[in-house]
């Protein structure tokens, strides 16, 4: 794309092929994105200090005369320059010094610098300050304004930044870099916002008697501004993303609803309210000539499986292929038993793809999926391959979705083989989302939420226990098994090696296999081939084992209702997402059912702060909220993939009150002032959707 010459880098004096490529490291490659270039801290350099009333870590402007300048040749060979005023004496020290600085600093020279007093060897000390030499006291009076700190990289100095900026901010003042405005001038009226201009201007070079305070915390109403326009901007690039994806057009679906009718007649409970009215959404979705989006939230063990299958019907009645599609193997092999079951009797036939299907029996499985043999198919990421091609995929599902991405999403679209149509998109999550991410990340989205747990389910009581206990729980396991209860016993590590986790469950197994030899005992882990995992689960659920030993890639989705005692081993390494899914996997059946969190002493805050959480809550809307406090936006959706990790100036914890106001506006600008809505996302995440390829 061919620059606005006014927004060339090379209006500034200074900046050459090579510091221009300096900057496109910080991603800036025009004068816009220099202005958007922000400040991250301030320094206080508008006033000069009294060097007698300074405190060790205080940053400050000082200005003295030099008594003495001496090279120390102590552990590490420093110059020590004395410097006074007449209200005291302080030391600055140069590790790093030549000879032509050395000279500089003559006895009685006029020096004013700048740094952070810390106490050292001598008393209070500057290190490395930054200093200039002055002719007489009065010279230059410092900057009337807050110094800003802005992001740097090798290669160009806070000054070199500072000097390129102001250069930029008189272009900006007079009007010659073209900086539209893009927000309708009755928004900032109403909410009593700068203008950009304005903002920009303020953010780059605060008055030195602001409130610092309010700079430090993001309330400033500059910030405000530029907050609001940021969030402004991911909302719409969710709804282009949306529409994107939406103006395909997708199949019609109204059959009779007599497969519905006959999966439900052949269940052993009735579907809850919760899951008929969901149900009842993602069906009037179908119906419609556009492809759906819905994210279903529903706590653990709410039933989404059964929504899916009702989903399902809609499209197989219709005559669709319909891909159910899982994070795990195990999941996959799960829900791909589950379906079997549910299906084959009604005469509908099921495929199967998983990571690990090879040879021949992957191949019998792609001729079936593209002959349409196979109506419901199931599988793993495996779907997501190019050699796959449907049939006629009408109806995509993915269970536990937030390990899949936005833009992994997207490219679904081309799956389906429907005549320029995109098949619908039916996103499950394994554990509620906080509010204001689902808003922020899921934007895109409609959502519907399964508010209510199956009838019958008893409450775990969660306990937490430290691992000196270890006897204890042990023998709680072998009388809760030999009572006719099932259980599971969780190992967990950390690290991503899934070597170090497989081993750590089978030295477990071992350990108990040994301890309670009245027990029977399976092991699974993921290093297992598929079947051996499939096989071992199948004799979990027939109760053909007491205790299943396995790492956390039991986590989502495995359902044993007998199951009825968790142990999970340092519980603490884990977030408390994941530990909401394990813990999930009991309390399916109508025993009361019991989780205990055998911890490592000693705890560390968060560790403490999770555990508590666990205990005091089952309800995983709470658990993701108390999530979101101790963790931060960034790591509970565990991605990269969501683009909220490049908020340059809103931060999700902090500003997500804004956050149902900016949905309004957003719709508002996309239906009323279209013409802004490209500018806005470029400016804010040109980059980010560059990359993205879409
Ligand atoms: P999740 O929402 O965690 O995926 P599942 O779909 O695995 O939950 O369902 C958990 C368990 O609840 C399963 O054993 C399932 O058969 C059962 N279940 C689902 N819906 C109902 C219902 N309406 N009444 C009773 N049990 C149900
Ligand atoms: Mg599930």
């Amino acid at each position: 794309m061919a620059m606005d010459p006014q927004l060339d880098l090379t209006r500034l004096k200074g900046v050459g092929p090579k510091l221009k490529e300096q900057l496109q490291r910080l991603n800036i490659e025009s004068l816009a994105e220099l202005l958007f270039h922000l400040p991250f801290r301030y320094e206080d350099r508008s006033r000069i200090q009294m060097i007698g009333s300074l405190q060790h870590q205080q940053p400050a402007v000082i200005q003295g005369e030099v008594r003495s300048a001496d090279v120390l040749f102590g552990k590490r060979r420093s110059m020590l320059v004395k410097l006074a005023d007449h209200s005291g004496v302080i030391s600055l020290r140069f590790y790093h010094f030549n000879a032509k600085q050395k000279n500089q600093f003559r006895k009685g020279a006029l020096v004013r610098c700048y740094g952070e007093a810390r106490r050292g060897a001598s008393g209070l000390e500057l290190y490395h300050p930054e200093y200039q030499l002055l002719d007489d006291a009065s010279e230059e009076l410092p900057e009337a304004r807050l110094t800003p700190v802005y992001p740097a990289t090798e290669g160009i100095s806070q000054q070199r930044l500072r000097l390129l900026m102001e250069q930029a901010l008189e272009f900006l003042r007079d009007d010659s870099v073209p900086l539209n405005d893009l927000l309708p001038p009755q928004w900032l009226a109403e909410w009593h916002l700068p203008t950009l201009k304005q903002a920009l201007l303020f953010l780059h070079q605060p008055p030195a008697d602001v409130q610092l305070e309010q700079l430090l915390n993001g309330s400033h109403t500059a910030q405000r501004r530029l907050i609001l326009e940021e969030l402004l901007a991911h909302q719409l690039s969710m709804h282009r993303l949306r529409s994107k994806v939406q103006q395909d057009g997708a199949p019609v679906m109204t059959p009779a609803g007599t497969l519905k009718q006959q999966l439900v007649a052949a269940l052993p409970f009735t579907p809850t309210n919760a899951q008929q009215r969901v149900t009842g959404e993602i069906l009037n979705d179908l119906s419609k000539p556009v492809p759906t989006l819905r994210l279903v939230q529903g706590d653990v063990g709410s039933g989404k499986t059964l929504v899916a299958a009702m989903a399902a019907c809609q499209a197989l009645e219709s005559g669709f292929q319909v891909a159910l599609m899982a994070p795990t193997e195990i999941l996959a092999e799960q829900h791909f038993i589950n379906m079997t079951r549910w299906f084959e009797p009604l005469g509908i036939k099921t495929g199967w793809l998983g990571g690990k299907t090879r040879g021949k029996a992957r191949n019998e499985s792609l001729q079936a999926i593209a002959s349409g043999d196979a109506q419901l198919v199931i599988g793993t990421h495996a779907l997501f391959q190019d050699e796959v091609q449907f049939q006629q995929l009408g109806l995509v599902i993915i269970d536990e979705q937030h390990r899949f991405g936005v833009h992994q999403r997207l490219s679904l679209k081309e799956k389906g083989n429907l005549n320029g149509q995109s098949p619908h998109q039916l996103i499950m999550t394994a554990t509620p989302i906080p509010r204001t991410l689902a808003m922020s990340a899921y934007a895109d989205l409609d959502t519907s939420i399964i508010d209510e747990l199956p009838p019958g389910r008893s409450p775990i009581q969660t306990v937490a226990v430290s691992d000196n206990r270890r006897e204890e729980v042990i023998y709680r396991v072998a009388s809760a098994c030999q009572g006719g209860a099932q259980a599971y016993w969780v190992c967990t590590l950390i690290e991503e090696s899934e070597a170090l986790q497989c081993q750590a469950a089978e030295n477990t197994a071992a350990e108990l296999t040994e301890q309670l030899p009245n027990l029977r005992i399976g092991l699974v882990h993921g290093r297992l081939k598929a079947q051996e995992k499939a096989a071992i689960m199948a004799q979990f659920k027939a109760h053909e084992l007491d205790l299943l030993v396995a790492t956390t890639v039991i986590e989502v989705g495995v359902d044993v209702p007998n199951a009825s005692l968790m142990v999970i081993e340092n519980p603490e390494r884990l977030g408390l997402a994941q530990l909401h899914q394990l813990r999930g996997r009991v309390g399916r059946g109508s025993v009361a059912s019991h989780c205990v969190l055998l911890y490592k002493t000693p705890l560390s805050m968060t560790g403490k702060q999770r555990l508590q959480v666990m205990r005091d809550s089952q309800d995983g809307f709470y658990i993701a909220e108390q999530d979101l406090m101790i963790r931060g936006p960034g790591e509970v959706l565990g991605t990269r993939q969501t683009g909220l990790q490049t908020l340059r100036v809103a931060d999700l914890q902090r500003d997500g009150e804004l956050l149902p106001a900016v949905r309004e506006m957003a719709t508002h600008l996309w239906n009323n002032h279209p013409s802004v809505v490209d500018p806005l996302i470029d400016r804010w995440l040109g980059e980010a959707e560059r990359f993205a390829g879409v």
